[in-house]
């Protein structure tokens, strides 16, 4: 990374209150990201990847403000952006985008697409009149390979990877510096999800986008990251290139994770790591490394006790666990 990082996350905390009784009063607290710092260069893509229920989207909401954070900072060009108020934070909102998984559900049915696309458009007033609107909005749909015909359309006459797109060109409309895509191609089939990863490699060198690119999934992330966070229980464990990453991972559950991942060349072996047990319940994560009940090399008295500090090597491949890095 050269120069100041464009954003700055900084010990992010997100818990959310269970209620419960006649009096809703709060009964316990999910603890939904614990502790989370990185940061992110402009035109630099993360990939942040961990099982369902570890943190990743909320984290990526918290960053946008989509959702309040408990603690911790985000800092977007140089500005502490948590303590900002709502009229600057709607203006930042221009900068930062977001992309949804289910672009089934993200997509107003009862609007077309040129008045989805354009809505953003309305509301930052960055084009003047229909004419301007529609001509804007028909440049948009051809930047992610639709055609300016299908403006007229609704979004149930389209299918996944094509709503994925209006997605996508609804994001690109206000002309952000960097998009969070939560999920955004989980929910496609195989061979579309690759469609969809490659336009946003194109936009991503042609307006020169940031992208936090978040996956339950390692091998969907390789291609398009520069580096990969990968998230356990509310906590990054291991931040790297995604080269270090994939040929060179330090922590256990990352290893797991990678064993899992099919290789194409069928020469090339990997055994299989097998994690015993599920994802603990995030309402009360186990002390110590979060991870400490299904790590294969776990250290009774050291691993169940203390919290695993994050160890950065000189390359920037950060770990945080007790026994590697
Ligand atoms: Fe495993 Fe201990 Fe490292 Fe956690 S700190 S990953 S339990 S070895």
């Amino acid at each position: 990374m050269s120069g100041a990082p464009l954003l700055q996350v900084k010990n992010l905390v997100k818990r959310f209150p269970i209620r419960g009784g006649v009096l809703q009063r709060v009964v316990d607290q999910v603890h939904a990201v614990d502790g989370v710092s990185f940061d992110l260069a402009a035109g630099e893509t993360l990939g942040v990847v961990g099982e369902s229920g570890c943190g990743k989207s909320t984290t990526g909401r918290c960053v946008l403000r989509l959702i309040e954070p408990t603690s911790g900072e985000v800092w977007f060009k140089g500005q502490n952006i948590t303590t900002l108020g709502k009229e600057p934070l709607r203006a930042l909102a221009r900068d930062m985008q977001i992309i949804f998984q289910d672009p089934y559900a993200s997509l107003n049915p009862r609007m077309t697409v040129g008045a989805i696309v354009g809505e953003g458009l309305v509301i930052h007033k960055l084009a003047s009149g229909a004419a301007d609107i529609e001509q804007r909005v028909a440049e948009l749909l051809r930047t992610v390979g639709l055609s300016p015909d299908q403006m007229k359309r609704y979004p149930h006459e389209f299918s996944g990877g094509q709503r994925q797109r209006i997605g996508i060109a609804r994001a690109l409309a206000v002309q952000p510096k960097m998009i969070v895509c939560d999920e955004a191609v989980s929910a496609l089939d195989v061979s579309i999800q690759a469609q969809v990863i490659n336009l946003l490699e194109d936009l991503q060198a042609q307006f020169g986008l940031t992208y936090i690119f978040i996956a339950h999934d390692l091998s969907v992330v390789e291609h398009i990251s520069d580096r990969v966070a990968v998230m356990y229980l509310g906590r990054i464990v291991e931040i790297a290139s995604a080269h270090d990453l994939y040929t060179n991972p330090l922590h256990p559950y990352t290893e797991a994770l990678l064993s899992a991942v099919p290789i194409p060349d069928p020469r090339v072996k990997r055994k299989r790591i097998m994690l015993q047990g599920d994802v603990p319940s995030p309402i009360r994560p186990p002390p110590g490394c979060h991870f400490h009940t299904r790590c294969p090399i776990a250290q009774k008295g050291l691993c169940d006790v203390k919290r695993p500090e994050a160890k950065t090597t000189g390359d920037g491949h950060t770990v945080a666990c007790h026994l590697r890095g």
